[in-house]
């Protein structure tokens, strides 16, 4: 196929133990899925329906990466997630067949920025710009389920600059990975290189010039990164 300007890059992310790459096709995330985060931010414990919104794949920031600080925000915020990366998709996936859709998982940073999501918040206006900005997702190097299973406890962890800020168990989630993939494949047809970020812990705070973070998904993969 011809295009009338350059094809974009496809958005992809490495994987540990190959030189292949993931290739990215969309990225999901999932709000308030540990109920001290929920608390933090002064909204309800929601067991019912989960909240989703989106990212760009080309949002995506490298391990290891220097980011500039982002544009139009004074309160840049960390939230560390357990992402999930799928090998393949579909819609109405049932909980009990949704882990045979994972190819393997990571540690990611879902960056917000706060002040611009509580201004949407305040006029009931959409997330897109808290949430949806570039270089808004650092990933790790994924890991694929095939070396290290699917993990249900392991602790997840954020310092910045040496400094323990956020730590649970994966196990805290509300809704479990099975049931995001499910709830997910009713509203979106699921595709091979989905990336799910699946909520995070208390603890956020902001990031400020010249920090760095290590994140830590214990047996699975580490991140690290700082900001310029
Ligand atoms: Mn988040």
């Amino acid at each position: 196929m011809e295009f009338v300007i350059p094809s974009p890059p496809i958005a992809n992310a490495a994987i540990a133990g190959t030189d292949a790459r993931f290739p990215v096709h969309r990225i999901y995330c999932i709000g308030r899925n540990y109920a001290d985060h929920a608390k933090e931010m002064g909204a309800p414990v929601e067991r019912g329906t989960p909240m989703f919104f989106c990212k760009p794949a080309d949002a995506l920031v490298a391990d290891g990466a220097t980011m500039s600080y982002p544009s139009a925000t004074k309160e840049l915020h960390h939230e560390v997630e357990m992402v999930v990366a799928l090998h393949s998709g579909g819609s109405d996936i049932a909980e009990h067949d949704a882990r045979s859709h994972i190819f393997a998982y990571g540690v990611g940073l879902d960056l917000t920025r706060r002040d611009l999501q509580a201004a949407a918040k305040a006029k009931g206006h959409p997330w897109d710009v808290a949430k949806a900005f570039d270089s808004s997702a650092p990933l790790s190097v994924l890991r694929p389920a095939s070396d290290i299973g699917h993990p249900e406890h392991a602790q997840l962890t954020l310092d910045v600059n040496g400094a323990r800020r956020q730590q649970t168990d994966i196990a805290e989630m509300i809704f479990s990975v099975p049931q995001i993939i499910a709830e997910l494949s009713k509203l979106f047809e699921l595709k091979p290189g989905d990336l799910i970020y699946t909520g995070t812990p208390a603890g956020v705070a902001a990031l400020q010039r010249g920090d760095s973070w290590d994140a830590r998904l214990e047996g699975v993969a580490e991140l690290s990164g700082h900001i310029a």
